[in-house]
């Protein structure tokens, strides 16, 4: 039995290495958008293998009984079936929300296996378990309440978007240091364990609330990328914890990248990150919605912007979450080759958190196979707006508010296109609706901006056929 024990342990720690190395080429293949679907199979394959292998071990070691093989493959196929369902189903525009829900269950599965660790030893466990089992709870435990306000938020869920907190930075200091203090504890107190490791989850999941409750609107990206970042984190401590070095890897990795990607979103929000996480920016869309700015909008038709178009040497195209939302990729596309084969020059504005998830906007326009040099970044595409006879606006708002370059705002501070120095300025919305962060956009009462209102897609298809006519 010792002998097969030790066995099963060599075999393990070999296909959990293997799973650990799938992560990493999976990721890598992940660089770029037309090898990230292998990349994504090679991970599951890798994931695949860790969970079967860590099935055996449980199974060869005798510490299951055939009631717990029972509930656990339920709990896989339950979990797989949901997982593969809900990925299949979501649409493109909800997806945020999903992977908020995949952190919460990440957070709170690593915050478990943790809890476990800790608490079925017999024996009194050593400094190093206990301040890793000890952060796994910690983190695991923030990031579960706090990626399902995220959550929350990002589907509009009212009660959810309303909630509020007097006070809110006291509330984070005092979460934040009952939870740390409850660590420290654990670790001075082992005997003590049951009491400080509940404690320490108690005051976590406290934190994870009044952490993301106050911060709203337009920083919800930085947000769900720092969450992200949690998980991994939490994983990587209970892969420590339990000595599993595909968690650590995998969890080495998550965490890694979305430290990295936090950063990088919250550089190109011009926000600094410590800023986001204390609320600082963002948090008060309701009590900003109603000061919008005054004056009438101009409305246009899609008879006069297509003269306006035919008639351009330039045009930007500016996407935002409305063309998702109205799956009109394909309509502005085949525009942009109506016009560009009539001789003007058109390209696509594309803001770092336009739509609803980083790359958004570059995903959806490869979909409708629009050439990867015409999508052009902000830094480089705001010079050219001033050229540009017209700025054809589709479904974006909050990226476009000229209200960013003033103080005061929820999105006060964040890089915007510059759509207003365009000489003309056509906005395509349904109808009067706020952006995410829920404020009204200065741009629509600009003298040179007209408004086309109605569903993306059907105003592109109208200004088709009309532009069509025109080159008839
Ligand atoms: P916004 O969400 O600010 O605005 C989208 C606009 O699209 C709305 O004004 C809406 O107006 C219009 N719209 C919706 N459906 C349609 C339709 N079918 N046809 C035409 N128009 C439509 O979009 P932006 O892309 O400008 O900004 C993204 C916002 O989301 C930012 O605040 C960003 O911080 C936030 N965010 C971004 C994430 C990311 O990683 N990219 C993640 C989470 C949040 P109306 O209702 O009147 O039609």
């Amino acid at each position: 039995m010792t002998s097969t024990v030790g066995a099963i342990d060599i075999v393990a720690w070999f296909v959990y290495l293997f799973s650990a190395v799938m992560f990493v080429v999976g990721l890598h293949f992940m660089n770029s958008p037309k090898t990230a679907r292998k990349g994504n199979m090679i991970s599951a394959f890798g994931m695949i293998v860790a969970v079967l292998m860590a099935f055996i071990v449980l199974f060869a070691k005798g510490f299951i009984t055939i009631v717990a093989v029972v509930v656990l493959v339920a709990g896989i196929l339950i979990g797989a079936v949901a997982g593969v369902v809900s990925a299949k189903k979501v649409k493109m525009t909800d997806m945020p929300q999903l992977v908020s829900v995949f952190n919460t269950v990440g957070g709170g599965a690593a915050a478990l296996v943790a809890l476990n660790d800790i608490l079925t030893k017999a024996e009194t466990p050593d400094i190093v378990v206990l301040i890793t089992a000890g952060l796994g709870i910690l983190i695991g435990s923030v990031t579960f309440t706090g990626s399902l306000i995220a959550a929350g938020k990002l589907q509009g869920i009212k009660w959810v978007k309303k909630l509020a907190l007097p006070g809110k930075g006291v509330w984070n200091i005092v979460f934040a240091v009952l939870s740390i203090a409850s660590l420290v504890m654990l670790c001075v107190q082992p005997e003590q364990r049951l009491l400080w490791s509940i404690l320490t989850t108690v005051f976590a999941l406290c934190y994870g609330l009044v952490f993301v409750i106050p911060i709203g609107g337009a920083d919800m990206p930085v947000v769900i990328s720092v969450l992200n970042a949690c998980t991994g984190t939490a994983v990587a401590m209970s892969g420590l914890a339990i000595d599993n070095v595909a968690l650590i890897v995998a969890g080495a990795l998550v965490g890694s990248a979305g430290v990295t990607l936090s950063i990088l979103m919250a550089q190109a929000m011009n926000r600094p990150l410590i800023s986001v996480l204390a609320g600082g920016f963002g948090g008060s869309d309701a009590a900003q919605a109603g000061d919008g700015p005054e004056g009438t909008m101009k409305e246009t038709s899609p008879d006069d912007l297509a003269v306006q178009l035919v008639y351009a040497d330039k045009v930007i195209f500016v996407p935002g979450f409305g063309l998702a939302q109205a799956q009109a990729q394909r309509e502005l596309a085949d525009l942009g080759e109506l016009l560009k084969g009539h001789g003007v020059e058109v390209s696509y504005a594309i803001h770092p958190v336009a739509g609803r998830m980083p790359g958004h906007m570059n995903v959806l326009l490869a979909e409708a196979n629009v050439p990867y040099e015409e999508l052009v970044d902000l830094d480089e595409i705001n010079p050219q707006f001033p050229s540009a006879n017209v700025a054809l606006v589709v479904g974006a708002n909050d990226v476009t508010n000229p209200a960013a370059r003033r103080p005061g705002t929820p999105v006060s501070g964040m890089p915007i296109l510059d759509v207003d120095k365009a000489q003309n300025v056509v906005v395509m919305k349904r109808g009067r609706g706020t952006g995410y962060a829920g404020i009204q956009n200065e741009l629509y009462f600009e003298d040179n901006t007209q408004m086309l209102f109605g569903d993306a897609k059907k105003s592109l298809q109208a200004v088709i056929n009309a532009v069509k006519e025109l080159l008839a």
